[in-house]
C-alpha cells in the first residue's frame, strides 16, 4: 500500500487529513479556549468546511454541539496513541468503543466512478457533516495515512498534526515545538546530572 508521505500527499489525503484536524483542533489546545462549545460554534464549523447544507444553521441543536465534542474528544483519544501518548489503559478502548457505536448515526454509501470509489454520508446537514469525517477517517486508513494523524506530545501544544515524515516517527506539530521539547529535556538532564554529581 503507498504510504502518504510528504511527497506523496494526493490531494484527496489532504482533504480528508484537513477536515479531521480541523475539527480537533476546536478543542481546547495549549490553554486556548475551545471553539466548539454551542450549536453557533458548530454552525460555524459547518460553514468553515463547506459541509454545512442550504438550511442547516436553523437546524443545529445543542445536542448536536454535544455529539460533535464527544466525537471531536474520541479522535483525539486515537490520535494521541498514534503519537505514543498513554492514557490509561481504559481510554483508548472506550473511544473506540464510542465510535464504533456511533457509526450506525451517520451512515455512508459508496460513490462509484470510472476514477475510484468514495465513500460519501447518506445524509446531509448535521449528520451528513458527521459522516464526512467518517468517511474521511475511512479514505485515510485505505491509503496507509490513518496513524499519521497526531495529537502533538508537547503538552503545552496538543495540537493535532498529519506526520509527514518518511517513517511515521514525528511526534511534534512543528519545529517550534520539537526544539522547545529538546530544551527541555536537556535541562532535565542536565539538572539530573547535576544532582546525582552532587
Ligand atoms: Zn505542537
Amino acid at each position: 500500500m503507498q504510504q502518504a508521505t510528504a511527497e506523496t500527499c494526493a490531494p484527496s489525503v489532504c482533504e480528508s487529513s484537513d477536515l479531521l484536524l480541523g475539527f480537533v483542533n476546536t478543542g481546547p489546545l495549549g490553554g486556548s479556549p475551545d471553539t466548539l462549545t454551542g450549536p453557533d460554534d458548530l454552525t460555524a464549523w459547518l460553514a468553515r468546511t463547506g459541509l454545512a447544507g442550504s438550511g442547516t444553521a436553523a437546524a443545529v441543536t445543542g445536542a448536536d454541539a454535544v455529539a460533535a465534542r464527544e466525537l471531536r474528544d474520541a479522535l483525539v483519544m486515537i490520535f494521541r496513541a498514534h503519537s505514543g501518548c498513554e492514557d490509561g489503559e481504559s481510554a483508548l478502548p472506550a473511544a473506540e468503543a464510542y465510535l464504533q457505536a456511533v457509526a450506525h448515526r451517520y451512515p455512508l454509501t459508496p460513490r462509484v466512478t470510472a476514477d475510484g470509489v468514495r465513500m460519501v454520508p447518506a445524509q446531509d446537514g448535521v449528520l451528513g457533516a458527521f459522516g464526512a469525517l467518517f468517511a474521511a477517517a475511512a479514505d485515510l486508513a485505505a491509503r496507509g495515512g490513518w496513524a499519521r494523524l497526531k495529537m502533538c506530545k508537547d503538552p503545552s501544544c496538543h495540537t493535532g498534526f498529519f506526520d509527514k515524515t518518511r517513517n511515521s516517527s514525528g511526534l511534534y506539530c512543528s519545529s517550534a515545538c520539537s526544539t522547545r521539547m529538546a530544551a527541555r529535556a536537556y535541562r532535565s538532564r542536565a539538572k539530573t546530572a547535576a544532582a546525582e554529581a552532587r
